[in-house]
């Protein structure tokens, strides 16, 4: 089994529900995938394209037998389920998951990046994986939470609620 922590975001619709969906649908893929922590839920305003509503994010931390690459398809056949539209980069979206860091895989390729790319620039993803992990770390060892504390200020990031 490896350890995974996945990211979810949702800026449309039910945007809780989205991401309880996904929770359930995860917490339901025994024996591949065993659920271990979800976080609170947590508001913060769009980055990139700022003309859309706030976004709601969470993370959980999984157990898998999965290597990344099938990890990636059942997420992405989650999102599509909750359907998902990918019409623009950084736009709307129901639900977004992302694999932020899967065992100390360290890899860049065109379908998968690990960790994830913008896992250190995102308060709004640092903050609830720490509340999950505290202890957690790059590949590289370095401890999300020192990343997160030189993190400026200026991504206002609120816990909202309960998954
Ligand atoms: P983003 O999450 O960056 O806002 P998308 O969800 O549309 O954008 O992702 C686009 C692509 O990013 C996915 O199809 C996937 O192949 C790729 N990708 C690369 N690394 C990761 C990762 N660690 N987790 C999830 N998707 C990833
Ligand atoms: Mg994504």
């Amino acid at each position: 089994m490896s350890r995974a922590y996945i990211g979810m975001g949702s800026n449309v619709g039910e945007r809780l529900e989205n991401l309880q969906a996904a929770v359930m649908t995860l917490s339901a893929a025994l024996p591949d995938i065993v659920l271990i922590a979800r976080s609170g839920v947590y508001g913060s305003e769009p980055v990139g394209m700022t003309d859309q509503p706030d976004f709601l994010n969470a993370v959980v931390a999984i157990e898998t037998t999965l290597d990344p690459y099938e990890l990636l398809s059942f997420l992405h056949e989650i999102e599509i389920a909750r359907g998902r539209q990918r019409i623009t980069r950084w736009g709307p979206r129901t639900l977004d998951l992302d694999i932020l860091l899967f065992a100390d895989v360290a890899q860049d390729g065109p379908d998968l990046t690990l960790p994830h790319p913008r896992l250190t620039e995102r308060r709004f993803v640092l903050e609830p994986l720490l509340e999950i992990a505290p202890e957690a770390k790059l590949p590289d060892g370095t401890p999300l939470r020192s990343v997160l504390d030189a993190l400026g200020d200026e991504q206002a990031t609120w816990r909202t609620d309960d998954l």
